[in-house]
């Protein structure tokens, strides 16, 4: 079994490279500013248990996901620490919020309300964020232009209800990881706004012990908006734009063995569509990765794969479960040798930029079906095999 997912297509979890970034930044952010780790879709495709059972030993404060299921997935792995549901959960779910001791994020009155009337019934208070919107126009309570009085009324009235516990306060850039001018300013706006919004609720007699703002874009460039607290997703898997400067170290790495190696004369067409014809007598591998793998289609016949000898063209459409590679000029690749996808050779920066996505989705799109295998000083620690729902060994 070991042997079997060791020598077909994985991820690589380098858990060094984890407390590495996350120790950066709070070296950035300094003693008096609390660490909240975005851990949400499965933290970012690294395996959200494991990383957040590393963060809580690290000393960190917080985690984030996106729904009530992904934290009861953290509660079931045994995380103990404070998370925080940055989404939409039913007002009907109350009771679980409570039973599992989650923060719910509150983005209108009309939620607070519904939240508050079930939070009572169930016989206790719900701790909540309140969720700002200054300009992502996506979740929170309106506040820009002509809806500033009426927005802060709403927040205060919202954390006024009697079985809510209105812990924090945040809202979330749109353009924090950009450097263009009109972006700079774009962020600062909504940053002012908001704490224009802190400061009304402050005149109201409200204020909040966990005020926060700073994804990973403003962690690497906004130390003014770090406030009570850092929330940062991407530079914890030290991925972005911003990862190198930041001295961060990317966390994830794919591979996958040759499974197969073939020798096909010339004018042989490879693979669906026979979008590939060999020029002459080629040296061709078959990789057991494709698309439903995470493997994007898109990249078929234009992606070179890493081998130890040097780079293997892709040839040919990538299948869902299968991929070829060129290795006619790397005569020492044997079948079981490992070649990389991403990682020390080619960084999930570099293929996101080809694949004219961002690296989020190239490590969201690592799907169940890859095992991971956590790494720490060189050794595999834990294997998990998801696909099992379940951790190996
Ligand atoms: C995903 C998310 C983050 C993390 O963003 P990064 O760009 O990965 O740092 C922070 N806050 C909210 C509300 C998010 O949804």
């Amino acid at each position: 079994m070991e042997e079997e997912i060791l020598r077909r297509t994985w991820a690589e979890i380098d858990m060094d490279a984890l407390s590495h970034n996350y120790r950066a930044a709070r070296e950035k952010i300094g003693p008096g500013v609390k660490y909240l780790g975005v851990v949400k879709a499965d933290a970012y495709g690294h395996g959200a248990v494991q990383v957040a059972r590393k963060l809580q030993t690290l000393g960190c404060d917080y985690l984030a996901v996106s729904s009530l299921d992904e934290a009861r997935e953290l509660r079931r792995g045994g995380i103990t620490m404070p998370v925080l549901i940055l989404g939409h959960t039913p007002p009907e779910m109350t009771r679980q919020l409570i039973q599992y001791d989650l923060t719910q994020t509150v983005s209108a009155l009309a939620k607070a309300e519904a939240y508050s009337k079930e939070a009572e019934a169930a016989g206790g208070t719900l701790r909540v964020h309140i969720k700002v919107d200054t300009g992502m126009s996506r979740l929170g309570f309106l506040v820009r232009g002509g809806h500033f009085a009426d927005g802060v009324r709403a927040i205060d009235t919202a954390c006024a209800l009697p079985a809510l516990d209105p812990e924090g306060i945040f809202t979330h850039f749109s353009s924090s990881d950009s450097d263009a001018p009109e972006d700079i300013s774009y962020t600062m706006e909504q940053f002012s706004l908001f704490t224009a919004v802190l400061d009304a609720l402050a005149a109201r007699g409200r204020s909040f012990r966990l005020r926060h703002c700073a994804n990973s874009g403003a962690l690497a460039r906004y130390p003014e908006t770090y406030l009570d607290m850092v929330r940062p997703g991407i530079a914890l898997y030290g991925l972005g734009d911003d990862a190198p400067a930041l001295g961060l170290r990317p966390v994830m790495s794919l591979y996958s063995c040759v499974s197969t190696i073939k020798v096909f004369d010339a004018d042989t067409p490879v693979s669906y569509g026979r979008l590939y014809r060999t020029p002459d007598r080629r040296r061709i591998g078959v990789l057991p990765i494709g698309y439903a793998d995470g493997l994007f289609r898109s990249f078929s016949n234009r992606l070179r794969l890493w081998s130890p000898y040097g780079p293997a063209p892709i040839l040919g459409r990538i299948c869902m479960d299968m991929t070829m590679v060129d290795l006619s000029g790397l005569p020492d690749v044997r079948v079981g040798d490992a070649l990389e996808v991403f990682g020390p050779h080619q960084s999930a920066n570099a293929l996101a930029a080809f694949a004219d996505t961002i690296p989020y989705e190239l490590v969201c799109a690592v799907s169940k079906r890859v095992p991971r295998l956590y790494m720490e000083q060189g050794k595999v620690t834990e294997r998990s095999l998801r696909i099992l729902g379940q951790a190996v060994s």
